[in-house]
């Protein structure tokens, strides 16, 4: 017998948009830059460096063995290379009022680097729901520093090329042919987001979403799935294209075969929420 489990609900890990540009061009930021990266969400309380995909001290803030709790759970699916584009881990105490518990955030234009941030409450929480977080946010990363984003358009420098400004060879430009009509895409608001009453709209036309937080964007629809793909959970079947199509990239496979290796797996679980 199948087991049914309530729907495990981890909102709104959003991208933070605190690359910008100037007259002058792009502003990049430093990766220990805290007074910068925590006008997003909040004060940053730890920054580790990252180098080559390792840990390589702290850089602001104090030791936290709960934000080095998250750190571990993001190794356990990824090599140092997987992650090398990651170049700091931070912890912060969201004061921003949004339901943001982790973010990734590009530090230059080229995106070749990225912040991960993890909120200190969450970090807390069931290492299995920490694990998810990281699978998301590394969903963010890998979209952002794969080829094929177009990074030329002066429209998407500040956007983190997401929507419309990545090309064919990249995973979220494949996504979007794959899952999303233009009229949608055209439809996103400024922040690139739509609200929760038009994602729950959405489910109701269309349950192919994972989550009624992935029909808000392509990027947030990708990064649940990814997460649903990687702990080899028992999703709805008008979800399976999905994770089907990402199934397609030997890359992703390999992640997921090394946290089926850990045991972390969990094919029990049903878990969808959209419709
Ligand atoms: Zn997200």
């Amino acid at each position: 017998m199948r087991l049914w489990l309530p729907v495990v609900v981890v909102v709104a890990m959003a991208v933070a948009l605190t690359a910008r540009v100037t007259s002058d061009g792009f502003l990049s930021i430093g990766r220990c830059d805290a007074d910068t990266l925590g006008r997003a969400y909040g004060p940053l309380t730890t920054i580790y460096e990252v180098e080559d995909g390792e840990l390589a001290g702290i850089c602001h803030g104090v030791d936290d063995p709960a934000v080095y709790r998250a750190w571990s759970a993001l190794t356990a699916f990824t090599t140092a290379s997987e992650r090398s584009t990651i170049a700091a881990f931070a912890g912060f105490t969201n004061t921003s009022g949004k339901d943001v518990i982790a973010y990734a955030a590009t530090l230059d234009l080229a995106q070749t680097e990225f912040l991960v941030g993890v909120d200190l409450e969450m970090v807390q929480l069931d290492l299995p729901i920490v694990r998810r977080v990281m699978v998301h946010e590394y969903a963010h990363v890998l979209t952002g520093t794969a080829q094929g984003a177009d990074r030329a358009e002066p429209q998407c420098a500040s956007r983190e090329n997401r929507y419309g400004c990545v090309t064919t060879s990249n995973y979220l430009g494949l996504w979007v042919d794959q899952f999303w009509d233009q009229d949608e895409l055209a439809a996103l608001d400024t922040n690139g987001y739509r609200s929760a009453s038009e994602a729950n709209r959405r489910c109701s036309q269309d349950p192919g979403f994972p989550s009624t937080y992935g029909a808000t964007n392509p990027s947030e629809d990708f990064a649940d799935s990814l997460v649903f793909f990687m702990f080899s959970n028992e999703v709805a079947p008008a979800v399976r294209p999905r994770l089907q199509f990402l199934s397609t990239f030997p890359e992703l496979v390999q992640m997921r075969n090394r946290i089926a290796a850990a045991g972390l797996a969990d094919t029990r679980r049903y878990v969808h929420s959209c419709a």
